[in-house]
């Protein structure tokens, strides 16, 4: 397999406030000044019990999505990455949302930022396990054919290493719409990644009790990326 040489600048669509460095540390290593958007860093203005209360300790949803935040801040800072974040909503507000297509809400905020970055590369989730991470993908396959860009597919890490089938799965799904040409993941310094994952403080422990031996493989690369290429 071939080394991944992305044409800069580099953007990274990210799921939630963590995503990106938990399934690209290491890329995101070898490419300092990479714009990582995440997508669903919104909050709405109420108290709301759920899973950003509980890691966070913060029921009032405007200061739990200010903790993930400023966690994402650091962690951006320490790899020289500029942050985006969209105020559209995570799963854990879905009573919140607009009772629209919440996929063609996210796909037009991705398309106007890609308009004002103007980036080389885009990569995009393979799209794995969570639905959020389902709906976001789906929102930037639709927009492959639309940009002429260098689009990239990155795995979902850790839910890629617990579930392989759905893995091939969703490259079947896109394989049915575009030509994919796999890459070797990026090797670094022992230890380099687990420490800027570690940045996400209330995300850390809750995701590793939640996967274990796959987190560990997780803070140690694992990574996968794929290139997209004629897409329908
Ligand atoms: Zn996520």
């Amino acid at each position: 397999m071939a080394k991944l040489e992305a044409l800069k600048p580099v953007l990274m669509l990210s799921p939630h406030l963590d995503d990106a460095v938990f399934s690209c540390g290491h890329f995101l290593m070898a490419h300092p000044s990479t714009i990582v958007v995440t997508v669903l860093a919104g909050a709405p203005e109420v108290t709301h019990e759920g899973y950003n209360s509980k890691t966070t300790g913060k029921t009032y949803a405007p200061d739990a999505i200010k903790v993930r935040r400023d966690e994402d801040l650091h962690a951006m800072n320490s790899l020289g990455a500029t942050p985006i974040w969209l105020d559209l909503l995570d799963s854990d507000y879905a009573a919140y949302r607009p009772a629209t297509n919440y996929v063609e809400v996210m796909r037009h905020e991705i398309a106007r930022v890609l308009d004002e970055t103007r980036p080389g590369s885009v990569f995009a989730p393979l799209g794995l396990i969570h639905s959020d991470h389902l709906a976001v993908s789906e929102a930037c396959r639709t927009l492959m054919s639309e940009y002429a860009l260098t689009w990239y597919l990155y795995m979902d890490l850790p839910y890629g290493l617990a579930s392989r089938i759905t893995v091939s799965k969703r490259l079947r799904a896109f394989r049915q719409r575009a030509d994919l040409v796999a890459f070797d993941g990026y090797d670094a310094e022992p230890g380099l990644k687990q420490r800027v994952m570690s940045l996400y403080e209330t995300q850390y422990e809750q995701t590793r009790q939640n996967y274990r031996k796959r987190f560990d493989a997780t803070t140690r690369g694992a990574e996968r990326y794929w290139r997209v290429e004629n897409p329908l």
